[in-house]
């Protein structure tokens, strides 16, 4: 490129990124809207989730795009590229990992926030406003103070670590955001149980004091937390001049839906003075459903609380949420004053605090719309009475895992995760190939865990739209496929998705 060049393209124009042609957008706009309606509508039709030919996965590699492309065209490769290949957590069959469904309103809402194109990380206008309103509709749920805060982020992991931070600086006072943790910080112990989900050690790495600092406690038959054991492991670390602070209790264990005794770890933490977290990625939501909400008994002394409204709350990734009793603690964690950050008594750098005074982010997405239209339109009844569905066709998996002669029920069915495997010699290699033969045939996907050194086929329903149906054909599938494999044979697999727009 030659000088006189660049500074031609440095003069000012007309031209923006809107469209030349504001008919045709909105044309293909409207397109896409029905395809997706249509794909949420008609996904029963489709594979819960079928693999990639290596064919598919090279049309992903390319040089980057300096050259403009129609949006029509590049709409082609995400309907014949990427929607056939999607996780497949929409569709009803979706039993794997922890994974919600989200709706038709969530998607809307994500358009509509994305049109407003928000940052959330303070000033002041409605979205604020929105967040402000779901912090006070969820401190409502969990019976919290005036004065307790919260904020949006991605995921549990991620409040989890914001969590263990806050009780950090709790714990140390100021100074270990000026020096770090030094001499007292390399003292600090936390707990949680050996079933616990594996982003509380991963939050003691990345906060500096070090997964070892993490005490893994002994769980009872039904994976709950010992709290006898805790209490014990926390008198032998005072003895030996280490300072406990935290403990991370779970409401809904990741592996079989555990609910740790809330209440008793709540009375240890604060006979000890310890901060008392809970991680309820998806099952701290089960206080929607009056059925299930006295099981979390408890939870209303916790000092902060994880959650996910991704996961039971069916509302779009992501829109994780972390909620602190005391709001000045959890600003105390996280504010930092900076020149072009200044607050203001009007305008639109009016109001404090901002959400980037509760989080390590400070531009932030809108993820407080489609919670709130979420919340708002079906209401929060109805979403727990989802909850409530999830736990019976849990109960019902249980009853079929016990009325047949060739699965075994691997753990108690606390909420809506049930653990069973095919019996087998080598049950362990048979179940996975089980696992991967089941989610190959696009008949449902669930997942594996090792529970007591063995292979666990788990199936955890959150999404709303699993029916009776989809349990009975993950059954079917699974005893199918374990016939064939026992019996040496490779399941014939051959499934072909729709296309979103023929
Ligand atoms: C899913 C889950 C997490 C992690 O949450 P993300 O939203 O995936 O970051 C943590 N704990 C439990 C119990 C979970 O189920």
């Amino acid at each position: 490129m030659t000088a006189t060049t660049r500074t031609d393209r440095l003069q000012p124009t007309d031209e923006t990124l809107d469209p030349p042609d504001w008919d045709e957008v909105r044309a293909q706009g409207h397109r896409m809207l029905d395809d997706m309606i249509d794909y949420v509508a008609d996904i029963r039709d489709r594979p819960v989730w079928q693999p990639m030919s290596q064919a598919t996965r090279r049309r992903f590699r390319s040089e980057l795009p300096r050259a403009p492309t129609d949006l029509a065209e590049v709409y082609r490769d995400f309907t014949d590229l990427v929607v056939p290949h999607a996780t497949g957590n929409v569709h009803p069959g979706f039993m794997g990992w922890v994974h919600g469904g989200g709706t038709v309103v969530g998607m809307l809402a994500e358009m509509l926030a994305a049109g407003l194109n928000a940052n959330l990380g303070g000033r002041d206008h409605a979205p604020i406003e929105i967040e402000r309103q779901i912090v006070d509709w969820t401190r409502q749920l969990f019976g919290f103070p005036q004065g307790a805060s919260g904020i949006f982020v991605t995921g549990t992991s991620m409040a989890n670590l914001m969590a263990v931070l806050v009780a950090r600086r709790a714990a140390l006072g100021a100074t270990v955001r000026r020096e770090g943790l030094g001499e007292a910080g390399r003292r600090l112990r936390a707990y949680t149980s050996k079933a616990a989900h594996g982003c509380i050690a991963k939050a003691m790495d990345i906060a500096g004091l070090g997964s070892d600092a993490l005490g893994c406690i002994a769980v009872d038959h039904a994976h709950r937390i010992d709290v006898a054991e805790l209490r014990s492991a926390i008198a032998r670390d005072r003895a030996s001049g280490l300072h406990p602070f935290i403990v991370v209790a779970s409401a809904g264990t990741v592996d079989v839906g555990a609910i740790d005794d809330l209440a008793g770890v709540a009375e240890l933490c604060r006979t000890e003075g310890l901060w008392f977290h809970v991680d309820g990625a998806f099952g701290a939501l089960a206080m929607l459903s009056p059925e299930l909400a006295p099981r979390l008994v408890g939870i209303e002394c916790a000092d902060s609380i994880a959650l996910d409204f991704h996961k039971w709350g069916q509302v779009p990734y992501d829109a994780g949420f972390l909620l602190v009793r005391d709001g000045v603690r959890h600003r105390e964690a996280f504010a930092s004053p900076a020149a072009y950050l200044r607050r203001e008594t009007r305008g639109l750098a009016a109001g404090t605090d901002w959400p980037c005074d509760f989080g390590p982010d400070l531009s932030r997405g809108f993820r407080a719309l489609k919670t709130w239209f979420t919340l708002r339109t079906f209401g929060t009844d109805r979403l727990g009475a989802a909850i409530a569905r999830a736990c019976a066709l849990a109960r019902h998996l249980e009853a079929r895992v016990l009325a047949e002669p060739e699965l075994q029920l691997l753990a108690p069915v606390n909420l809506n995760i049930v653990c069973f495997r095919f019996r087998a010699d080598d049950a362990d290699a048979i179940n996975g190939e089980i696992v991967a033969d089941v989610q190959e045939s696009g008949i449902a996907a669930p997942s594996t865990t090792m529970l007591d050194g063995r292979l666990a086929i788990r199936a955890a329903i959150v999404n709303h739209r699993t029916q009776l149906r989809d349990v009975d054909r993950l059954v079917a599938a699974v005893l199918t496929f374990g016939r064939q494999r026992v019996a040496g044979l490779t399941p014939l697999i051959e499934i072909e998705a729709p296309s979103l727009a023929p």
